[in-house]
């Protein structure tokens, strides 16, 4: 059944104090909403529970991008505009400002916020690779203070996450540490602008130059191939150490295959995005060892 537009509640206290307060004398009966671009259409199709919503949007205490010497703090209410026209963002983390460019038209870029991507908890969400490849954490807050986790380990289940029903994300934290590597990430739709992923990987690394010239770090990460995005931290440690060669490709791809869970959905097969991811990652490594840089 669809739902009456009206048949909701929205205050909107337009202060992060107010807001995290209203959460816990109430647990459970506010949903927040910031840019409302899933949570509106989720209303839309009948299948929002909650009827009590607390606006989010705009508040100042998470709007800032917060540039420190080690880190750069961007608040969860921060938009894919705000993301893609950031120039420490575009420059330092590019595979964040190109998701941000990837998501939706341009409408959905002015309202949809990084904060509501992470918590809508979609495996094919686009930002979320990229926030896995840079190692990102999460600033939340609740009337009982703040705490801070890595963001891998957050989604805990196919949309199940370590997030207290009086929590918000107030911020997602990036560590400035990755000037000298290669940025790759690709994202694989039915075409190029406004389309869910079938397969997304955003992937860092640089080499080990010597004698012999090697793997040194890298950091692999997917979308849209298991519930939750992936991290493929066994294969990272497989690949540190290694000349890239043909025969590393090769078994790239083979472990690439075995470490992920896709489906059969309406956007394509388990066995495409298979194949994809581990030629995507094969891809990857390629470029680095050529020094290519590849953003999108
Ligand atoms: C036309 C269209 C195209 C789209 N295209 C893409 C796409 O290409 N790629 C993609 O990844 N997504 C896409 N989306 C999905 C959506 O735009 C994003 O997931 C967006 O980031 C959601 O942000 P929001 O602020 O609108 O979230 P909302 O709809 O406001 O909220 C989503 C969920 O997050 C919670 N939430 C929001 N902020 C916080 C916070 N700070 N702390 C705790 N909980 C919070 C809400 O309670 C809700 O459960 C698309 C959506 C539409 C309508």
């Amino acid at each position: 059944m669809r739902s009456n537009p009206a048949d909701y509640d929205l205050v909107a206290p337009g202060n992060l104090q107010t807001v995290i307060s209203l959460l816990a004398e109430q647990p459970g009966k506010w949903l927040p909403i910031a840019g409302g671009t899933d949570v509106m259409v989720q209303y839309a199709a009948g299948k929002l529970t909650k009827r009590n919503l607390v606006s989010i949007w705009n508040l100042p205490e998470l709007q800032n991008i917060e540039i420190l010497p080690d880190e750069i703090r961007i608040g969860a209410g921060c938009t894919y505009t705000q993301l893609r026209e950031h120039e420490i963002v575009s420059r330092e983390f590019p595979l964040l400002a190109q998701a941000a460019r990837w998501t939706g038209g341009i409408a959905n870029q002015n309202r949809g916020t990084l904060g509501g991507n992470i918590v809508n908890a979609s495996p094919a969400a686009d930002s979320l690779p990229a926030l896995l490849a840079y190692e990102a954490e999460l600033i939340l807050v609740s009337v009982r203070g703040q705490r801070r986790v890595p963001y891998v380990g957050f989604h805990t289940g196919y949309k199940t996450m370590d997030l207290a029903t009086d929590e918000l994300i107030e911020a997602v934290c990036v560590p400035r540490c990755f000037a000298d590597y290669f940025h790759y990430t690709r994202k694989v739709g039915a075409r190029n602008a406004q389309a869910i992923s079938k397969v997304c990987v955003a992937a860092v690394g640089r080499l080990r130059v010597g004698m012999n010239t090697v793997i040194g770090e890298v950091r692999l990460a997917l979308g849209s191939v298991a519930p939750v995005p992936l991290r493929l931290a066994e294969l990272e440690r497989i690949v540190k150490g290694k000349a890239i060669d043909a025969d590393l490709l090769q078994l790239v791809k083979r472990q690439t295959m075995a470490a992920i869970q896709p489906i059969d959905d309406i956007r394509s097969t388990a066995k495409y995005r298979s194949v994809v991811a581990g030629n995507l990652v094969a891809e990857f490594l390629e470029q680095l060892g050529g020094g290519g840089s590849r953003h999108g």
